[in-house]
């Protein structure tokens, strides 16, 4: 089969979630970010794997993300939105009963006006300058906004992957001005922020990315699989270019294999001529330069034909990948292409 295969471990990203859960105490519930198709995973299979696990609110950024997360799950778990409630919203957010995080006096006044009475929740801006009321304008609408009882005060940090940062407890400082003496649950961290200990725990963490395996969760279980497989092998004669821009040159009697995946499928061009591929426990250096649909490795030193190269395996997860291509784990999973055959392994009971 010409097609690549991620494979995908439902047990791992149970497990993840069981032990980020474990990082707060029975007062803090976990929910789970599934933004982004579950972070390129699928969102349905993701949604699913994590409500068995034990989530019981999830956070998407998307209002069409809830309406599909909403048909894996079905009812009753918690679907909130961080981009709020954006015009045209009322009609989802009602029929998958999503809560919108509302960012703005606007946007609290398109909720009352479209859905009176609906649940939302509030996010506030304690210093990332993203989304989210300032705290000026949160003094302002506070005392009408708390009279519609919020489900939900949040907030979201922006440098909690970085322990020591100042802006951290900056930021939970900003929080709790904001929110002390409020009888409404409160969340202000995501993996990062979870793993930075109670005091940024609250009523509830969101923690995203450490379910899939990535940093900065950095005892996470590894979540994927990605085997890409060997359309052709070739000899080469010293001399002999590869790919595009004629960008690798054999310096030696060379076998290069071509395998079927490429910048269409997430593997961004930034990896050309400096990813490893792994036969096994073989590494094998990619050569030459990413292409749409192809990526040429040097098998030379191989002592059999490979079937297939894995390039996320045990030997370089998400984000070793993430920094020989100059990005982080995140960018890596969300680009994962919708071109694989995506193999769901594991009971996730
Ligand atoms: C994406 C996101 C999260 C999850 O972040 P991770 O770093 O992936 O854990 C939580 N909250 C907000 C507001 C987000 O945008």
């Amino acid at each position: 089969m010409g097609t690549a295969t991620l494979t995908i471990d439902r047990d791992a990203i149970a497990a993840n979630w069981r032990a980020l859960d474990a990082a707060s105490d029975r007062t803090t519930e976990t929910a789970a970010v599934v933004k982004a198709n579950g972070y390129g995973l699928g969102i349905a299979e993701v949604g699913q794997c994590l409500a068995r696990a034990g989530a019981r609110k999830f956070f998407v950024a998307l209002t069409e993300e809830g309406k599909e997360l909403r048909k894996a799950i079905g009812a009753g778990p918690e679907i909130s939105v961080l981009s709020g409630h954006m015009d045209g919203d009322a009609p989802l957010l009602r029929d998958y009963e999503l809560t919108p995080m509302l960012n703005s006096a606007e946007q609290m006044v398109r909720h009352r006006g479209h859905l009176p009475g609906k649940p939302f929740g509030v996010q506030l801006d304690s210093g990332m300058n993203r989304l989210g009321i300032e705290p000026a304008d949160w003094a302002a609408l506070r005392p009408g906004l708390l009279k519609e009882s919020p489900r939900l005060l949040m907030s979201h940090l922006a440098c909690a992957d970085e322990p020591d940062h100042p802006q951290n407890q900056a930021q939970l400082r900003a929080f709790r001005e904001m929110t002390d003496g409020i009888d409404v649950p409160r969340s202000l961290s995501a993996t990062g922020g979870t793993l930075l200990g109670p005091d940024y725990h609250f009523d509830l963490t969101r923690p995203g990315v450490g379910l899939y395996g990535g940093a900065p969760f950095m005892d996470a279980k590894p979540v994927v699989q990605l085997s890409l497989p060997v359309i052709q092998i070739r000899d080469l004669a010293p001399g002999e270019s590869v790919g595009y821009g004629a960008a690798w040159v054999a310096e030696r009697p060379s076998k290069i294999a071509t395998l079927a995946a490429g910048y269409a499928d997430g593997l961004i061009r930034a990896m050309s001529g400096r990813a490893t591929l792994w036969a096994g426990d073989q590494p094998c250096p990619l050569a030459g330069r990413v292409s749409m649909d192809l990526l040429t490795v040097d098998v030379t030193d191989l002592d059999h034909s490979p079937a297939h190269l894995d390039l996320l395996c045990p030997h370089q997860g998400v984000d070793a990948l993430a920094e020989v291509a100059g990005t982080i784990g995140y960018e890596i999973l969300t680009s994962l292409g919708g071109r694989y055959d995506r193999v769901w392994i594991g009971e996730a009971a």
